[in-house]
């Protein structure tokens, strides 16, 4: 396996993962327009799938997301690729009220399996959504790409209680519950200083983890957490309160383990 860190320059559509429904990539809109994101809650998930027609992947979906992690069930593998070309650039905060987005920085992608993704924006969920060996750490950010034909590849890192995580500490403050594009003067977002030092994944099938919960995502999963401070957790959580969907059956699916 190999990771680059290269600037590169080439536009990103807009599209999320557990961003709003109307955010979703093209695949998984809906025809006709726009889902309203507030047709569902994280009070009710297992309900997301009668709630709306658009929705019903929630229930009758085979490869859900999110999902616990173990190491042992997971299948050590060599010849999965990834590298991480992510740019930096202003801090944009993309409000979509119950949770912000952080839009990528222009010219960012990452190439999986020779498959080429452009970083299109990343967002935090709190309690984290995936579990790992049944533990549920503080909270996960899912860095949310696209390839030109819509289809999404994420990559995801768990988000520990300890240290304060300095490369997110501007957006905690700026977050709230406006809808709506800013960009924070002065404030420069790396999501690459976001990654853990250890480049070790999981890599499996899954879906978005807010409705219409489409399936295809292909899912990258850093096996060991980066920190955040007991204040940005509250910071976080004062504001949107629980944003983890519960995890959902593995199933049948492989999963990979890649050593970094
Ligand atoms: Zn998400």
């Amino acid at each position: 396996m190999r990771m680059t860190f290269l600037l590169a320059a080439s536009a990103v559509a807009l599209a999320a993962c557990g961003g709003a429904a109307e955010d979703t990539a093209t695949t998984t809109e809906p025809a006709g327009g726009e889902v309203e994101a507030a047709s569902w809650t994280y009070e009710n998930p297992g309900d997301w799938g009668t709630v709306h027609d658009e929705y019903a992947t929630c229930a009758t979906g085979t490869v859900q997301s999110p999902i616990n992690l173990v190491r042992a069930d997971a299948t050590d593998s060599e010849d999965v690729s990834l590298e991480i070309n992510w740019a930096e650039g202003p801090m944009t905060i993309d409000g979509v009220g119950y949770n912000s987005n952080l839009v990528a920085p222009e010219g960012g992608y990452i190439m999986l399996e020779g498959e080429r993704y452009d970083f299109v924006q990343a967002h935090l969920h709190m309690p984290s959504e995936y579990t790992i060996e049944g533990e549920q750490p503080a909270g996960d950010i899912h860095f949310v790409h696209a390839n030109e034909a819509g289809e999404l590849a994420v990559i995801g890192v768990f988000l520990a209680e300890g240290d304060a995580n300095e490369a997110l500490a501007a957006a905690f403050e700026e977050f709230n519950t406006d809808e709506g594009t800013r960009t924070l003067e002065g404030i420069t977002f790396d999501p690459s200083a976001v990654l853990p030092a250890t480049r070790s994944f999981f890599r499996f099938p899954g879906s978005l983890t807010t409705p219409p919960c489409s399936e295809g995502v292909n899912w990258v999963f850093m096996s060991e957490p980066v920190t955040i401070s007991a204040e940005q957790i509250a910071m976080y959580t004062d504001l949107y309160g629980n944003t983890a969907r519960p995890v959902q059956p593995t199933g049948d699916r492989q999963i990979l383990f890649v050593g970094g």
